[in-house]
């Protein structure tokens, strides 16, 4: 099958034919409708995630057809349409039996590895060498073999180009809302970074009930963006003071800041633009060796700062709740789409992500099952969502 490979890092990722093994007992066999190019990818492309996680086959996001299912797999069947979901959790760690499956500790020490559940890779290139699974996924490709806890059964009606955002940028935004901050009604929000996932930090907050939505970033096209899906007010960080004019529009410092960036700079801004008693999030994926330094004093006035990881719930047990509001229409997924390519333009698709351009990048793998007509086979194919 054709497959996009990361050789090493600062050289752009190709389309090679690899080798797919058949799924082992526990182990589902997807056909890739459609998968999301998501800022992470561009993290392992650039080799920011820490040494010896290359060769691979990237992707993470994505959504597609179960082709065959490996001895023992009852949750899914062949023909049900799934999403990936890159931690498939053990069920039984400290973490799993604590409530807190996406820090199941076995599923984190595989996707560091690239490999799946059983610790093995079902990936080879041509030469027969052993092509590790990005964060035990893998589907910038035709076909992906998965741990069966890496797939999530979605309803057959929702448009797998689309439904191939809701398992990692649709996810981790909702969650960090809902799970991670607990967002309340009447509660003043700030959102540092207006991509893929600030976008949907935006619409959470916007459901939970948030008064004021404070969007940040410094793209005149994305800060409009974050107006559509619900920003109240928008701050050009490289003409403002960003924190200073958070405090000012929320009336003295914001209840939760949001930062979905991954830098130093905006983790600050974040913790400079809450409240006393008010949290910033770190949402954002920082580089290998980015360290943040805030000031000490200010633990006096019960401020805090916590992370959050892919959602911070239950992956399973989110999907279907979004699922739920896609369908209802109260969740947009297509207008985050702004570049429709095939696998050939990943590497354009990373550059986007690097100048900070355009939303999601989409790459349709089969047309027919993401439920977009066919694109040309030039590369980056731009779809006009109006
Ligand atoms: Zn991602
Ligand atoms: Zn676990």
């Amino acid at each position: 099958m054709l497959a996009c490979v990361l050789r090493e890092p600062g050289r752009p990722p190709a389309v090679e034919t690899v080798e797919l093994d058949a799924p082992a007992p526990g182990e589902v066999l997807v056909r890739v409708a459609a998968a999301g190019v998501c800022h992470s990818d561009v993290r392992l492309a650039d080799g920011e995630l820490g040494p010896g996680r290359w060769p691979m086959v990237l992707g993470h996001e994505g959504a597609g057809v179960v082709e065959a299912v490996g001895d023992g797999v009852t949750s899914v069947a062949p023909g049900e349409h799934v999403v990936f979901c890159p931690v498939a959790a053990c069920g039984v760690c400290a973490a799993c039996r604590a409530g807190r499956r996406t820090l199941c500790e076995p599923a984190g020490r595989r996707s560091l590895a690239g490999r799946l559940a059983t610790g093995a890779s079902r990936l080879r290139d041509a030469d027969g060498a052993v092509l590790q699974h990005a964060l035990s996924v893998a589907c910038f490709a035709e076909y992906a073999v998965l741990a069966a806890g890496g797939v999530i059964p979605i309803p057959a009606d929702l448009p797998l180009w689309q439904a191939a955002l809701l398992g990692c940028g649709v996810l981790t935004g909702f969650g960090a809302v809902t799970h991670a901050a607990r967002v309340r009604v009447g509660e003043r929000v700030a959102v540092i970074g207006c991509g893929g996932v600030g976008l949907q930090v935006i619409a959470a907050a916007r459901l939970a009930g948030a008064a004021t939505i404070v969007a940040v970033d410094r793209r005149p096209e994305k800060l409009e963006h974050a107006r559509r899906r619900g920003a109240t007010d928008v701050l050009d960080a490289g003409a403002v003071d960003a924190a200073e004019a958070i405090r000012e529009l929320t009336g003295g410092g914001a209840d939760h800041a949001f930062e979905v960036v991954g830098s130093a700079v905006t983790i600050r801004t974040a913790w400079e633009g809450i409240r006393p008693g008010g949290t910033a999030v770190v949402v954002g994926l920082a580089p290998a060796g980015v360290e943040v330094s805030l000031p000490a004093i200010e633990f006096l006035s019960e401020k805090s700062i916590i992370g959050s990881y892919y959602g911070s719930a239950d992956p399973a047990l989110t999907v279907p709740g979004l699922v739920d509001l896609v369908r209802a229409g109260r969740l947009e997924l297509g207008d985050m789409v702004s570049h429709l390519i095939d696998l050939d333009g990943v590497p354009d698709a990373l550059d986007r992500l690097r100048r900070g351009e355009g939303d999601r990048s989409v790459i349709i793998l089969d047309a027919e099952w993401a439920g977009m007509p066919a694109l040309s086979t030039t590369g980056a194919a731009v779809w006009d969502p109006a």
